[in-house]
């Protein structure tokens, strides 16, 4: 996972997980669009990883964060690279659907490994942020990607929703818990174009029917949030619901 630090420090420096694709890579554009030095991250895809950052200008990495090492690795790894880390944006997450009212099929084992993927491995990533984060001139920025679903009683599954659920209180803990230096923000999007939710028909049909924007979401609405989430000096402890108005309906 060690590369060797290859740049000067010259610009706030940014990691957005999961961003080969949907919301991540509109992330990572935008904050690069914005000045910033990002670093792309993805589990496989390092063919498409290496390509955006190269467009980019900034860095790619792999890991896998269901596996603790690779996540705890890729904080390293990213000060190996431009020594400076200014804005984490916990982007990664995984879901399948579960129906709500079937309770054996969401197995101890599809709660491991959602709650890994999408609660402990952000918590890893804010841990070991945290200490380059505090050093940020401009003070440091975390921002978390979490759902609707964590909010209202809805979603994919229960354990899905759950997690978000945990993400969301765990960004309002963290701001309390790491101002002024570290900001710590939430977005949870309600549903957004993504290759995650490409089969999801009905979903998108309610969006399209009932939501006052009456479309989904496309990734750069979110990347637009996240950005101004991230330029805002003084916002913190803020979950941001993004749905285009449908939690006003239902
Ligand atoms: P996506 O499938 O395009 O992106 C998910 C990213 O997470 C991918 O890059 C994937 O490689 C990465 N990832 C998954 N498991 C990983 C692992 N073990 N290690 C490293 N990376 C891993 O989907 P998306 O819709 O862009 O999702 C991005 C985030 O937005 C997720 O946290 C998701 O829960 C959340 N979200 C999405 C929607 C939506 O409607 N698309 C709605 C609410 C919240």
């Amino acid at each position: 996972m060690r590369t060797e630090r290859t740049e000067p420090a010259d610009r706030p420096v940014a990691l957005v997980t999961g961003s080969t694709s949907g919301i991540g890579e509109a992330v990572a554009r935008r904050l690069a669009k914005d000045g910033m030095r990002v670093v792309v991250h993805s589990r496989r895809s390092a063919e498409t990883g290496e390509a955006l950052a190269a467009e980019l200008d900034g860095a790619y990495l792999r890991a896998d964060l269901a596996v603790e090492d690779e996540t705890r690795g890729l904080v390293e790894a990213a000060l190996d690279r431009f020594g400076r880390l200014d804005v984490l944006v916990n982007n990664a997450g995984i879901s399948w659907p579960i129906p709500h009212d079937d309770l054996a099929a969401a197995t101890p084992a599809d709660w491991r490994q959602l709650l890994e993927v999408n609660l402990i491995a952000p918590w890893v990533l804010c841990t070991e942020a945290l200490p380059a984060l505090r050093r940020s001139p401009a003070g440091g920025s975390i921002v978390n990607i979490t759902s609707h679903a964590g909010v209202r009683p809805k979603g994919s599954s229960v354990p899905y929703a759950a997690s978000k659920a945990a993400l969301n209180h765990v960004t309002r803990l963290l701001a309390a818990a790491l101002g002024p230096e570290v900001r710590v923000n939430a977005v949870a999007p309600g549903l957004v174009d993504t290759p995650m939710t490409k089969s999801w028909s009905q979903a998108q049909e309610l969006w399209r029917d009932s939501a006052p924007m009456r479309r989904p979401a496309q990734p750069a609405d979110v990347a637009d949030l996240v950005a101004s989430m991230v330029s805002s000096d003084y916002l913190t402890g803020e979950v941001v619901v993004l749905d285009g108005g449908l939690n006003l309906t239902r």
